[in-house]
This record gives C-alpha cells, sequence and structure tokens, in this order.
C-alpha cells in the first residue's frame, strides 16, 4: 500500500514523539561486504565480513541496510550454478556457441535485476517516507553485477575460464586472471538497473565503491575519505 501524506505525517510524528537512539542514516551496502559467503568460489578474503568496512561506515553513524547479492538471486544461488556451465569449455561444441549463450545469460541476468532493483528502490522510498535518509550506496569494483565504476568483461572473463583445464584452475588463476585481468570501466548490470529505476523515481544516491583489487590483496582501503565515486538516478549528462 503507498502511504498517504496523512499517513506519513502520522508515522514521523510517532517517530518524533517516542524519539530513540536510531540516527536515521542508512547505507545501502552491497551484500558480500557483510556476508563473504555469497562470493565467487575463490573470491572470499576473509571468514565473515569486510569488518574494516563495516567499522568506518558504523563509525560514521549509517545504519547498514544489506542489500540482496544479485548473482545468488539470478545466477543459481550461492555459488551461482549457472554461470559455471563453460569452464573448462574451450574445444567442446559449447564452447563454439559461448556467443549466443552468454548473450542469452545477459538478458535473463538484466530482467531479474530490473525486479531486485525495483524492490530496492521501494526499501529506499519507505526509508525517506519514515523520515530516515538513505545516503548512499557502496558497490563493489570489478563485479559484473554490483561494480560502480569498474566491472568484469564477462566475453573475456569465460574466456579465461573456458581455456584453463579444470586441474590448473586455482584460486590465482580465479582472482588474478579471470576477475582482475578482466575488469573495465563501467558500471555492474544491478548497479544499472538500480541508477536506472532510481533516475525514474527522481532519486539520486552517492554511490561508493568498495575496491576489490584492493581487497584480494590485502592492501588497506577507505570508503568514505574520498568523494563519491558516483551519483546514481542522476539524469544522463
Ligand atoms: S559483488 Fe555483488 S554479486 Fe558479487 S558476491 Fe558481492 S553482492 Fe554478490
Amino acid at each position: 500500500m503507498i502511504p498517504t501524506r496523512r499517513s506519513r505525517r502520522r508515522a514521523l510524528a510517532l517517530l518524533d514523539q517516542l524519539r530513540d537512539e536510531r540516527g536515521r542514516q542508512v547505507m545501502l551496502v552491497s551484500h558480500c561486504l557483510l556476508n563473504q559467503n555469497t562470493r565467487y568460489a575463490g573470491g572470499a578474503t576473509r571468514p565473515a565480513a569486510i569488518t574494516e568496512a563495516v567499522d568506518e561506515l558504523v563509525g560514521a553513524g549509517y545504519g547498514l541496510h544489506q542489500l540482496p547479492c544479485p548473482e545468488q538471486r539470478a545466477w543459481g544461488g550461492v555459488l551461482k550454478r549457472h554461470s559455471l556451465g563453460l569452464h573448462h569449455s574451450e574445444g567442446r561444441p559449447l564452447f563454439a556457441v559461448r556467443g549466443v549463450l552468454l548473450g542469452a545469460f545477459a538478458a535473463w541476468t538484466r530482467l531479474k535485476y530490473r525486479r531486485l532493483a525495483r524492490q530496492v528502490v521501494r526499501d529506499v522510498v519507505d526509508y525517506r517516507r519514515s523520515g530516515i535518509d538513505v545516503v548512499g550506496i557502496v558497490g563493489i569494483g570489478a563485479s559484473p553485477s554490483c561494480g560502480v565504476t569498474t566491472t568484469l568483461d564477462l566475453h573475456a572473463s569465460l574466456d579465461v575460464l573456458a581455456a584453463c583445464p579444470a586441474a590448473a584452475l586455482t584460486r590465482d588463476v580465479m582472482n588474478e586472471q579471470a576477475v582482475l585481468g578482466c575488469r573495465r570501466p563501467g558500471e555492474g548490470m544491478f548497479i544499472q538497473a538500480l541508477d536506472r529505476r532510481l533516475a525514474r523515481r527522481r532519486i539520486r544516491l552517492d554511490a561508493f565503491e568498495h575496491d576489490l583489487a584492493r581487497e584480494l590483496r590485502g592492501e588497506p582501503q577507505t570508503l568514505l575519505t574520498s568523494r563519491p565515486a558516483r551519483t546514481l538516478g542522476a539524469p544522463p549528462g
């Protein structure tokens, strides 16, 4: 149900009357910052969460709203089973039609992500109608889904994984060659869907990017000291 202005006023009055300790500021964060278990196989660097990012954001006074892991939802669960079919496929008939398969896979992904983005934007609207500011979003660099300024060239990454024999696939090959070696500028498909949906609702959000390369290499990083990487929801310039 869409709240009317009257019901919104009533909700805000209640929040003021029962004023409590909430900071009324929320940051949307990519799922795997808080739960490394959804990372691609070989990509988790911590048992649970990226604690320094959590500490920084919570220390700045933001409640953390964990976004769904879009690949978990669209690509066959935690291990993203639908994305594994073309691994080690070079030389097999499947490899010859990989372009068509990848096109269909991307179209399916975009459809699913549009639905997910719609739900996320509904949550943003709900926060705002409830007097709580959604200050921004933290995405993950080099992700084909959650990248803000860097994403993954899926074709190139797939070619690395298709050419690599099963026995030779190591964590290093996955991270350095199939992921970091296939980065390109641009936004991931989920961030793109969110960007469009936010623009339709005329909502702008500052977007920050957690640097996956620094995380994988164990280098320190901070999210909030630099300017936001981008603004989502802004009309095309
Ligand atoms: S970057 Fe996005 S899609 Fe990839 S594991 Fe994290 S939340 Fe899931």
